[in-house]
This record gives structure tokens, sequence and C-alpha cells, in this order.
């Protein structure tokens, strides 16, 4: 796929507009692009009908408006999509969506693997390969939009979320520019509630984030104190709990957003004990915080195993004791192998 400078895809509305001044054409030309790219998910530059066939001709010579191929496409017993898809060098993302009874969510990869080294994650096992392009992470969404038959203006997907490989504020610039796509009235138009970014706690690009962004943010805790969160997510060791606390705290206040999530993934006796819920409960109470608790998907050549549901259930009791929202999140497309992460 071509993601350079000739690709409209991904491109910021400023710097479409740029570009069609360039051509001597009204700013408006970007917006008429925007609504046919986004809303009705139409990239066949011929079919634009409101832009001349003299525009239109100049445009097919110039610019691209192209997805990346997708390589496969598979469809778990319960309705979960996964797509890996080729993006170039023998490399390969994965996108999956998750139908809901009120909501679709899309969860999109912002990078090539990740660096962050989460010993029981796949990605991180993988190692770091290189950032995605907004037109890359925005191309996820309209790949998913199209092939389930949807346009940007009836769309399957009602979220999405940044839970794919990669941590997308390590890519901090086309995560950017992707949200903005996506919460554009003339993008995707979603609320800035329903596109969640979620992170391993890079507390600068969090703080960052709160003067570019106001989208919803999900921190990937996984456990209580510092010493295990070393382990489980070594970035900890940069930048330790307390610290990212006061960065979410701070996030939620300058976004005025209802809450942060917390992810806690349950990694059978490692960080699934009452004592871990209690010291989890003491961090949180009486913040802007909710916790997704999320059932482990073993991954070949880890340690970990997935803990048994009423260990889950004893987990959950004790924050909810605390006056904490939790929710389990239930495994899906398990056949697939299409849970996030
Ligand atoms: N890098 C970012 C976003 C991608 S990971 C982050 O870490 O937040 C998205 C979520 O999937 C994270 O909460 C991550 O910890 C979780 N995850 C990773 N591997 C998983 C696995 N094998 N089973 C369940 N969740 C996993
Ligand atoms: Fe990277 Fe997130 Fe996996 Fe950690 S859990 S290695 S941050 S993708």
């Amino acid at each position: 796929m071509n993601t350079g400078e000739h690709n409209l895809l991904g491109l910021p509305r400023t710097d479409l507009e740029s570009f069609f001044s360039g051509l001597g054409e009204k700013p408006f030309r970007a917006r008429q692009i925007m609504r046919w790219m986004y809303r009705r998910s139409v990239l066949d530059l011929a079919a634009m009908t409101d832009l001349s066939v003299a525009l239109r001709a100049s445009l097919a010579e110039h610019v691209q408006l192209t997805l990346p191929p997708v390589q496969s496409r598979n469809e778990s017993a319960d309705g979960t999509v996964k797509w890996l898809i080729d993006v170039g060098h023998g490399q390969v993302i994965e996108t999956v969506f998750i139908p809901e009874q009120n909501r679709g969510t899309l969860c999109v990869s912002s990078q090539v693997g990740c660096a962050m080294d989460c010993p029981f994650c796949a990605t991180g096992r993988q190692g770091f390969n290189r950032n995605l392009s907004a037109a890359e992470i925005i191309g996820q969404v309209l790949v998913a939009i199209r092939d389930l038959g949807g346009t940007g203006e009836a769309s399957p997907v009602s979220n999405v979320v940044f839970m794919g490989m990669g941590e997308p504020l390590a890519n901090f610039r086309e995560t950017v520019r992707a949200c903005d796509l996506l919460t554009d009235d003339l993008g995707f138009g979603l609320s800035r509630r329903r596109v969640t970014v979620s992170t391993s706690g890079l507390v600068p690009q969090i703080r960052k984030l709160a003067e570019h962004s106001n989208v919803a943010l999900a921190i990937s805790l996984h456990a209580p104190d510092d010493t295990l969160r070393d382990e489980l997510v070594p970035i900890n060791r940069r930048y330790p709990i307390a610290e990212l606390l006061t960065a979410c705290w701070d996030y939620a206040r300058a976004t005025n957003s209802r809450q942060i999530t917390f992810e806690y993934i349950m990694l059978d006796g490692v960080n699934d004990q009452l004592a871990h819920a209690r010291k989890l409960a003491e961090l949180l109470r009486d913040k802007p915080a909710k916790v997704n608790l999320i059932p482990f998907n073993p991954v070949a050549g880890t340690p970990y195993g997935r803990s048994p549901q009423a260990v889950v259930d004893a987990f959950r009791a004790v924050l909810i004791e605390h006056g904490i929202v939790t929710i389990t999140r239930r495994p899906r497309g398990d056949d697939i192998d299409a849970a996030c992460g």
C-alpha cells in the first residue's frame, strides 16, 4: 500500500485542504472527498459525482486512495471477525470486530509488533517492527466497515479501541491523527467516548495526549503494586504506578472524562488473589475509574494460564464491595484466536 504523501486516506482535514489549494481548487473539496471516503466508504474516484470530471481525472493522476490488502478473514462461531492485513514487506497486522447486542467494537492495531515486552503478550513476544501510518490505522476501519457491508453513515462499527497490536502512545502522531478522523464529523463521526486509546502506561505521552485529544483512555494496569507490575508490564520500571495514576486523574480532569478504564488480565495464581483485589481497590476507590477484568488468552511459550471463573468472580466481588464499577470481559473469538492483545 502507498502510505506516502499521495495517499489521501488518513490525511488530517487541514492537510487535505492545503492539498486542494495546491491544485488550485477550493478548500471545500477536502470536505467533499472526506464525505466520500469516510461517510460513504467510497474510494473509487470515478464514483465521486460531485467532483467535476476534470478534477477527478487530475486526482486519478496525482493521488491514491488505497486500503491495505486483506490477507485472510476468519469468522468465529460467536460472530467475531478477525482480519489479517498485509502492510507490506511480509508484515501483517490484526484487526478484530466484536459484535455485541448494542454495539460493534473494532479493535485496531497501531504498530507492527511492540517494544514494550510484556511477558504475557503475543505481540510483545514478536518485538517491534514499525509504526503504522494514520492511513493504515484508518484503513483498518474502512476495511472492516466495507467487509461488514456498511458505510461510515450506517456503520456496524460503533466503537473503536486501540487494543490490537502495538502501543498506540509510542506512535503518538499517527494515533492522534487517526483519533481526529474517527471523531471528526466529516470523518467517521464517532463520539469521543466511543474511541478508546489503550496504553501500557507511557506517562509523558498520556500528559501530551490531554493537550491534543480527549478520547477515552484505558490503562493496562494488570497489577496493584510496583514489584508485580515491574514484571508484568516492564515500562512500569520507568513510570511506576503512583506516577501513572496521577497522570490518569489529571487526564480525566483535563478532558472532562467521566472515567478511565483499567484493564486487568487475570493470570492464574499470579495477580488474581483477594489480596491483589484489595490493593487494587485501595488505588482506585473514590476515583474516576472503572475496571475491566480480562480473561487471559493463553500464549504459547509463556508460563501464564487463565484464572478460573470462581477466582475472577471473587476478585470482582471485592472491587464491587469497594464501590468500583467492574466488568468481566467475556472471552470472544477464542476459536479463531481473535482476542485483543
Ligand atoms: N499496547 C497497549 C494496547 C494493545 S494491548 C496496551 O498494552 O494497553 C490491548 C490489551 O490486550 C491490553 O490490556 C493487553 O494487556 C491485553 N492483552 C495482551 N495480551 C493478552 C492476552 N494474551 N490475553 C488477554 N489480553 C491480552
Ligand atoms: Fe505491547 Fe500492549 Fe502487548 Fe504490552 S500488552 S507488549 S504494551 S501490545
